[in-house]
């Protein structure tokens, strides 16, 4: 089976080591760095940043925890170079792994000439063509920036200039309040930035549980972050020392910088895709069934480009299926891959992460359901921490006990959320979680403690 994927972000070298380890011959192509924009652009730098960020933000508040409070600044030179690092390990890792597995690496661009050929270029432009019984294109997205904006890279900045920009800006106007947004509001706030959020709605993260959304309001009015809801930024000016944002309601807001968080654009353009007739809708994705195929039948689409939830562990578990799929793996060895059972977090401060179920979707279904939550203000592990905000929600099936999903706000939620992730995914009921014995003192207690 020769297996040709043109990408190597999360879903493109995960369908690689998983299709050679399953017997397949494989070709990767990819252009740029392994591990893709996940690791150069997108989970990997973001949380980086956030990370010294969360160091800065402790030493802040260092008084909880019975030590003398610093302000501090970051060092954007060191900060580069640690980003760069991180990057270029986890590189040189799936390198390795890749290598390992016996797939093989093309560094270079790819592109599909007919149904049953890729053609590589690499970087020295001399071009080879590949022949596939299957094809996996896993190019991913890159930031949307609307007809009304323009990017400049020194004022007007999407995610991808801020690994770190040039200067912390002194008043940051985040435009949009998805994931992203969010994320960058919190990185930009601990670095000592003043900044303002054009909020579409009414709520920041539309999308998410209103008491979720409510908690991490709460915190960034707090921390001093001003809050435009209700605003759709329709333009961007330079002024003399920095940059206007115009909204449709009329107001202005002033600020050293803008930085672009909304949403993204598919790279489908250039792949050659109309010459295996592969369809892609008008916003530029491949649209894919349960097993990630195209309208082509050998071949397939999976990460951002098939336009599904645009996670990196989506991505990785659609390179997954793909792979068993390619390889022809039967029921008992291949499940589909469950969309709405996808665990999420969102990096802020208190963290956010959920799974499964929203209790506001159950209630517009008109769903039974038993909801639970319990505060973090009474955990031990978490007032020994010194921070004790946010809850854990648990879901579940009031006849069966079944945990149908959960939503935690709080320190460490992306990591404590594995614990639901995983009982939604087995059909876990409540008393599996109760009655496992965890470790005291630890926030998972809190878990434990919302399953009863
Ligand atoms: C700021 C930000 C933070 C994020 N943080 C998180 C997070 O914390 N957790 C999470 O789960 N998700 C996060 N995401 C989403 C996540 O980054 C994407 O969902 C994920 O990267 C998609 O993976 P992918 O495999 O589709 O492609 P990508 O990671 O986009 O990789 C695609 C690869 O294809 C290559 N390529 C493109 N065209 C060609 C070609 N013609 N030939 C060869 N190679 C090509 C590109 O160079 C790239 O390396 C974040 C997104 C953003 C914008």
């Amino acid at each position: 089976m020769k297996f040709v994927i043109i990408g190597g972000g999360p879903a493109g070298v995960q369908a690689a080591t998983h299709g050679a380890r399953l017997g397949a011959d494989v070709t990767l192509i990819e252009k740029d760095v392994l591990g893709g924009a996940a690791n150069l652009w997108d989970c990997v730098p973001s949380k980086a940043m956030i990370a010294t960020g969360a160091v800065v933000k402790m030493l802040e508040r260092a008084e909880r925890i019975g030590l003398p409070s610093h302000r501090i600044s970051p060092d954007l030179n060191e900060l580069r170079k640690r980003v760069k690092s991180i990057t270029d390990k986890l590189a040189k890792s799936y390198d390795q792994l890749l290598g390992s597995q016996g797939v093989r690496v093309i560094k270079g661009t790819g592109r599909i000439a007919s149904k049953h050929e890729v053609v590589a270029t690499f970087l020295d432009g001399t071009e080879e063509v590949i022949a596939a019984d299957a094809i996996l294109v896993a190019t991913g997205s890159r930031p949307r920036v609307p007809e009304w904006a323009f990017v400049d890279g020194e004022r007007v900045l999407t995610t991808r200039h801020s690994y770190p920009p040039k200067e912390i800006p002194s008043h940051l106007v985040v435009i949009g309040s998805g994931v992203t947004g969010v994320e960058f509001v919190h990185m930009f706030r601990s670095f000592g930035s003043k900044v303002s959020l054009v909020v579409s709605r009414q709520q920041v993260l539309p999308s998410k549980d209103p008491e979720v959304a409510a908690a991490l309001e709460a915190d960034f009015l707090e921390s001093g972050v001003h809050l435009y809801k209700g605003a759709r930024a329709v333009g961007i000016e330079r002024t003399a020392d920095g940059v206007k944002v115009i909204c449709d309601d009329q107001r202005t807001i002033d600020g050293s910088h803008a930085l672009l968080a909304i949403g993204s654009v598919p790279n489908s353009e250039h792949l050659g895709l109309e010459n295996a007739g592969v369809f892609v809708d008008r916003w530029g994705q491949v649209p894919i069934d349960h097993h990630c195929v195209s309208n082509v039948p050998h071949i397939y689409a999976a990460g951002d480009l098939s336009g599904k939830l645009q996670l990196a562990s989506v991505a990785s578990m659609q390179g997954r299926k793909v792979a068993e799929h390619v390889m022809g793996l039967d029921g008992r060895q291949h499940r589909h891959l469950d969309y709405e059972k996808a665990a999420s977090a969102i990096f802020t401060e208190p963290e956010i992460a959920d799974v499964g179920l929203a209790e506001a979707e159950a209630f517009a279904q008109g769903r039974k359901i038993r909801v639970t939550k319990v505060p973090f203000a009474s955990n031990p592990r978490a007032l020994i921490d010194g921070d004790a905000r946010g809850f854990v929600k648990i879901l579940s099936d009031p006849a069966t006990g079944v945990v149908l999903g959960g939503s935690i706000v709080g320190a460490h939620a992306a990591e404590l959320i594995s614990v639901i992730a995983v009982a939604v995914t087995a059909r876990l009921r409540v008393t599996d979680i109760v009655e496992s014995v965890l470790v005291h003192p630890a926030l998972a207690e809190a878990l434990a403690e919302a399953a009863d």
